[in-house]
């Protein structure tokens, strides 16, 4: 499919950015990922919402108003997209003194693609994850092309045959690397509120609103460590993986290592949101 770099659109091996580029150097970029369900962007609103808090707090000068809507519906009729993850990224710009602070005004670097996503119409497999410490920097709130700690996380926990890890800061549990999570106690919802220490997942709030639909009682609190083996479920959340269970923890088994019945109602809701937004 083509890519949009600056203006234009390209085949992929054609888009070269230059090795000035403040992302290439500094990490100094934010970037944005929107799933495409039958050529419709799924709670695009929302993801742009948080394009724009993002390039808000480091200061990178947004695009015109508009400018997002067009490129995401550019996107998928060039490519004919009809399920896919849209991916947006945009970096201070170029120039060639390389300096912390940059010395000229700069034009951002605004580059865009898609690739395929697998959509769930079923309840995936619960799936194992490790407890980890969150090294990452205090402010998880930004969507920072700076992943180093998220790829780092990661790996540890493929290393220990895990897809994600389960992050905790002084004894709460933060996020995953690339996902929310939330865990189940007698018949209440709990994930960590939405501060600088996660990123706030449009999942994350789709399926608070989805709860909120269903009458389930949720608190914004972090859960912690010690409960951890106490906990009746537990799954994760992410634009491509939706709503993933959780059977274990390292050694500790959730629930019976099932999908639990609060879990399974919340992945029929998204599912039944899905086939709402494709009618
Ligand atoms: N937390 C982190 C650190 C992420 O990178 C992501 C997405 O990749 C998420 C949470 C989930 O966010 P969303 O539901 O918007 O995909």
């Amino acid at each position: 499919g083509l890519v949009y770099l600056n203006g234009e659109w390209l085949a992929p091996e054609e888009a070269k950015v230059s090795v000035f580029d403040r992302g290439f150097l500094f990490a100094d970029g934010i970037y944005e990922v929107i799933p495409v369900y039958q050529g419709r962007p799924f709670l695009v609103e929302h993801h742009l919402a948080r394009l724009h808090r993002s390039l808000a707090a480091i200061n990178i000068p947004d695009q015109p108003e508009g400018f997002w809507q067009d490129l995401t519906n550019q996107l998928i009729t060039r490519n004919q997209v009809t399920d896919g993850l849209i991916y947006f990224q945009v970096t201070r710009g170029a120039e060639t003194k390389r300096s912390h602070l940059p010395q000229t005004v700069l034009t951002p670097t605004v580059f865009a693609n898609v690739s395929p996503l697998q959509l769930h119409w079923d309840t995936p497999a619960p799936a194992n994850v490790v407890l980890y410490e969150d090294i990452r920097w205090l402010r998880c709130d930004i969507k920072s092309i700076s992943l180093l700690g998220n790829i780092m996380l990661k790996q540890f926990a493929e290393q220990r045959g895990a897809i994600e890890p389960l992050l905790h800061r002084d004894g709460s549990i933060t996020e995953g690397a690339s996902s929310n999570y939330f865990a189940v106690k007698d018949g209440v919802l709990y994930t960590a509120p939405a501060d600088h220490l996660i990123l706030p997942g449009i999942t994350r709030m789709w399926v608070l609103q989805l709860a909120a639909q269903l009458n389930l009682p949720v608190r914004e609190e972090a859960f912690t460590i010690r409960e951890l083996a106490q906990l009746d479920e537990l799954f994760l959340t992410s634009s491509s993986r939706e709503i993933q269970p959780i059977a274990k923890i390292d050694d500790i088994i959730i629930g019976n290592g099932r999908c639990g019945p609060l879990t399974q109602k919340l992945v029929e809701a998204f599912h039944e949101s899905k086939r709402a937004h494709l009618a």
